[in-house]
């Protein structure tokens, strides 16, 4: 479904009750249990979107409580219209609940103005999107740093060397998006994601325009960022292939989610998708 990222609403959340902290434990440990917790890197709390009104009403969210796990690699996946893309939109910010409440490390979006949450998506958020969203001016090179530039640095040459290498596109930097095949435009797209060292990066179907070998580099390299520089990706897809490179896919119906699975492979994903027709 087409959206309007630059003209995401921002409606505030108006907090009757306070909420608890984003990585609060929900009750002490029992006695003998590992202190140390798995710091949440992004998730939901009785999430609800509602769009339109009266009959028009749609439930996109309906409750949806989540959390994702730092340095894990997640993919939602669900039929056409169960809210994969509301959930992720409004996870990063770039959409607003009806109620409940989203957070980014220790940060409620709802509590954020809108320059604020702007800084937060900036600096914590990378977007990795079906459409590569690349400046077609700009060179390969610039289109990777312009995140970092935006915000007045330059970055670490070494580690942007480091991405860029991984990624293969050394000897591409000079080119311009139109000179670059699908693949290697989104390649530099996953580069910009991970050059600014985001806390979270969020991919929408990020091999939706791509062949499967091309796809198949991109998700490669997507777990290997996961993997080997401790990245958080969450990702929607609605192809079993790519959500079998995640660590753990998330299933939504109907705004909700119905169930999970950890390690899947392209044969468990696809069972399972077919127990919702
Ligand atoms: P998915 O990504 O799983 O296909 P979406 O999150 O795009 O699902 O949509 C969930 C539901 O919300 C669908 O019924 C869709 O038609 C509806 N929806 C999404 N965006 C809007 C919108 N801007 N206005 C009205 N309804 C919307």
């Amino acid at each position: 479904m087409p959206r309007n990222f630059g003209g995401a609403r921002h409606e505030r959340v108006t907090d009757q009750t306070p909420l608890p902290e984003p990585n609060a434990p929900a009750q002490p440990p029992p006695p003998g249990a590992p202190t140390a917790t798995a710091k949440a890197a992004a998730g939901a709390i009785d999430a609800t979107k509602i769009y339109g009104r009266g009959e028009n009403e749609v439930r996109a969210l309906d409750g949806v409580s989540v959390t994702f796990e730092h340095t894990k690699y997640t993919a939602i996946m669900g039929p056409s219209g169960s809210g994969k893309s509301t959930l992720m939109h409004c996870l990063a910010g770039l959409d607003s609940l009806t109620s409940g409440a989203v957070f980014i490390g220790d940060t409620y979006l709802a509590k954020l103005n809108d320059k604020q949450l702007t800084e937060l998506r900036r600096t914590a958020v990378g977007f990795i999107f079906q459409a590569y969203n690349l400046v077609p001016t700009l060179t390969a090179e610039e289109n990777i740093r312009l995140p970092l530039m935006l915000g007045g640095t330059d970055g670490d040459r070494a580690w942007f060397d480091e991405v860029v290498g991984t990624v293969g596109l050394t000897d591409r930097l000079k080119h311009r998006p139109s000179e670059l095949s699908g693949g290697q435009q989104q390649r530099v797209a996953v580069a910009r994601a991970l050059n600014a060292r985001p806390d979270i990066v969020f991919a929408d179907e990020p091999t939706g325009n791509l062949d499967s070998r091309s796809g198949a580099e991109v998700l490669d390299f997507m777990r290997r960022a996961v993997r080997e520089y401790g990245q958080t990706i969450v990702m929607v897809t609605h192809d079993p292939v790519a959500a079998a490179y995640a660590d753990r896919v998330v299933f939504l119906n109907d705004g909700r989610i119905v169930d999970e699975m950890l390690d899947p492979t392209a044969d468990t994903v696809l069972d399972r998708l077919k127990r919702f027709d």
